[in-house]
């Protein structure tokens, strides 16, 4: 893919310039906050991360204070954002910065790889917008623009059409405002250049993009054909004791790991729930009454489609046998203070209504 550089740059500053979105990260910008949002935004849009991102600078305002904070907290600041292996890896991240670097984020993007969590995108994105490095940032929005903007026809999903895209949106990066450039990028991907209708008439690289000069922009890019979601049916759980309070266990493993979740079992093909449910009170060792059956919710996840039953029973004693991982009781107005996804929110509200 040796091809000659189109000469985005310019258009696409003097365009950002003009029409970039008022947000709170790019108000008095700061490295963490660049971290901060960089990790809120990857798989979540602009819209979503903004109340999130305020409240999150609120209770931790910087990298010492977040490195200082549980991982409870953090959870419980993140929850209903989802994927919160970000959450984790922001934590670690923070953690990593304070005993490491005396608290500053690193400027290097080979040190800021280093640190847990970030990704090649990550690194390069907090070090071009907040250091100035010139690299190029490519996600799946970065790499829908330039597969536009290059008319290439190879599948974005493959690592070599995206280190192919990274190495050509390289050679565009100019000297001088590299953040602002892959910022641009970015800016022209989530408010022009959209998926499915991209915007080509209002757009400042029309004239440069081949994907449009060939009438291909709709077409591309190429994917390559994803697997279906695997449907998974579980049974959920939720022991009340007397004061009202719910049995809550901290996931170990999985996309939720760190959250704090109603006991929950996957079930079997055609298993009955009930006989699920059963199994779990019996493995938490609790004296439990009648098992209520509350009804279903249904969440659907990146790779799954769940589906779970929800039981509802009254504890007679609040021993707990001891198990693999935390557990606690916790009162429907503390809920607020642990991570608790809302996968889990749906659950809890239809057990307790
Ligand atoms: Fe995207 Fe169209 Fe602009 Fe090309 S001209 S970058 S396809 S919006």
């Amino acid at each position: 893919m040796s091809a000659p550089r189109l000469g985005i740059a310019r258009p696409l500053l003097a365009w950002y310039d003009g029409a970039k979105r008022d947000l709170p990260w790019r108000r008095a910008p700061s490295p963490y906050k660049t971290l901060v949002s960089e990790l809120m935004l990857q798989q979540t849009t602009v819209a979503t991360v903004v109340p999130y991102f305020e409240r999150f600078l609120a209770r931790f305002p910087d990298v010492a204070a977040l490195a200082a904070a549980n991982e409870d907290d953090v959870t419980a600041a993140w929850s209903g954002l989802g994927y919160y292996r970000r959450a984790r890896h922001l934590h670690a991240a923070a953690r990593a910065v304070v005993e490491r670097h005396g608290g500053a984020l690193p400027a290097d993007e080979e040190t800021l790889r280093a640190l847990p969590g970030l990704g090649p995108y990550t690194a390069a994105a907090v070090a071009s917008i907040a250091f100035g490095a010139r690299t190029f940032a490519l996600d799946g929005n970065g790499a829908r623009v330039t597969a536009r903007l290059f008319g290439v026809r190879a599948s974005i999903d493959r690592p070599a059409t995206r280190e192919a895209l990274r190495a050509r949106g390289l050679a565009e990066v100019p000297a001088a405002r590299a953040g602002d450039f892959n910022q641009a990028v970015m800016e022209l991907g989530a408010t022009v250049c959209a998926p499915r209708a991209p915007g080509c008439a209002a757009c400042p690289l029309a004239r440069k993009c081949v994907a449009h000069a060939a009438g291909e922009a709709a077409r591309l890019p190429v994917r390559s054909p994803r697997r279906g979601k695997r449907l998974v049916r579980v049974a959920c759980f939720a022991l009340v004791d007397g004061a009202g309070r719910v049995l809550l266990v901290r996931r170990q493993a999985g996309l939720l790991a760190g959250t704090w979740a109603l006991p929950t079992v996957e079930l079997e093909e055609d298993a009955p729930g009930e006989d699920a449910a059963r199994g779990v009170v019996r493995e938490l060792g609790v004296t439990a009454g009648r098992l209520v059956a509350r009804g279903e919710v249904r969440h659907i996840f990146t790779h799954r489609d769940v589906t779970a039953e929800v039981f509802r029973a009254q504890a007679a004693a609040r021993r707990v046998r001891d198990g693999q991982g935390a557990r606690r009781w916790l009162a429907p107005d503390a809920f607020a203070t642990v991570g608790i996804s809302t996968f889990t929110r749906k659950a809890l509200r239809l057990a307790l209504d």
